[in-house]
């Protein structure tokens, strides 16, 4: 998505994010978005997303894999920041065909877990050698996601 990149880059100079992994739980607290972690949620629902009354909040299912929550609080985020209308709640179900707004809300987690800039400076600097496993650590996402960011950036021909 166009603009997409712009957009990131704006949310982390505003709140002075210069570090990685990229802190999820600060960004939603700046933005006074309260994050729970449920153990108790049924297996199909990763996350919950919930307006009442101006009160937002967002519920992640903690008994997914660590990479698996982030990015499910990076795409409840992305509703938030992307101004989605929520109204009462939207359950995150894996079964659920996307919508547009769902597509959306993934390709702003996609972009603000894994930042172009950050990511293109990490292949320019050649900190760390750049093998995906080590890549997905830093980042904490999986190691497809950090594949997928190469592909789609086009930063895969610079390494
Ligand atoms: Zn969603």
């Amino acid at each position: 998505m166009k603009g997409l990149t712009d957009k990131i880059r704006d949310i982390l100079k505003k709140l002075e994010i210069k570090e990685l992994p990229i802190p999820l739980e600060k960004v939603a607290n700046l933005f006074s978005i309260k994050v729970i972690y449920y153990p108790s949620f049924p297996d199909h629902v990763s996350g919950i997303i919930i307006n009442r009354e101006g009160l937002l909040a967002i519920g992640i299912n903690s008994d997914k894999p660590k990479v698996r929550q982030r990015f499910t609080l990076a795409h409840e985020l992305g509703h938030f920041l992307l101004g989605h209308e929520i109204d009462e709640k939207i359950i995150e179900g894996i079964y659920d065909r996307p919508t547009d707004q769902e597509r959306e809300a993934n390709e702003f987690a996609a972009e603000l877990l894994v930042p172009k800039d950050f990511l293109e400076k990490d292949i320019k600097e050649k900190l760390i050698v750049l093998k995906i496993p080590e890549l997905a650590r830093r980042y904490e996402v999986s190691e497809q996601a950090i594949s997928v960011r190469l592909l789609e950036t086009g930063l895969i021909n610079q390494i």
